[in-house]
């Protein structure tokens, strides 16, 4: 499973559901939004890192 990760908090920026790559896409053209996990303002695909995680 794919998760953006807030750098500044190291938690997920957006709702971790099982989404496809195509909705992450979407999600990062909406500049700024809240952080899910720390509810900071994310102004830039730099603040965000893309992390695969295999969860059972
Ligand atoms: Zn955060």
């Amino acid at each position: 499973m794919l998760t953006l990760i807030h750098k500044a908090c190291s938690s997920a920026a957006v709702e971790v559901d099982p989404v496809s790559v195509e909705s992450f896409t979407i999600r990062v053209k909406e500049f700024p939004f809240t952080c899910f996990t720390c509810l900071e303002e994310i102004e830039s695909k730099s603040e965000l890192r893309l992390s695969e995680e295999i969860r059972m």
